[in-house]
């Protein structure tokens, strides 16, 4: 796993109080990932799921219906300054 860092301001922090991991929506790139850590008995950060501080959690977590991709692009027009 990566550590607790949050994906739009790079802020690191240390426990879920302050932020927390979002799983969006999977994109097919993301089944087949799945199926490959399955198959291999492999563990490692979803592709799909991203990390955010306590100030970008709630933006994140009202966009996790949408893929990675479309939430992200959302999200750095709301906070360009990252
Ligand atoms: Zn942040």
């Amino acid at each position: 796993m990566k550590p607790p860092m949050c994906t739009i301001c790079y802020k690191e922090f240390l426990d879920a109080e302050e932020g927390g991991l979002v799983y969006f929506k999977k994109r097919s790139s993301d089944e087949k990932w799945i199926n490959v850590m399955k198959e291999e008995s492999m563990q490692g950060h979803p592709p799909f799921a991203e990390w955010f501080c306590g100030e970008h959690y709630e933006a994140a977590k009202e966009l996790k219906e949408l893929t990675i991709d479309e939430a992200m692009k959302i999200l750095k027009e709301k906070y360009p300054k990252s």
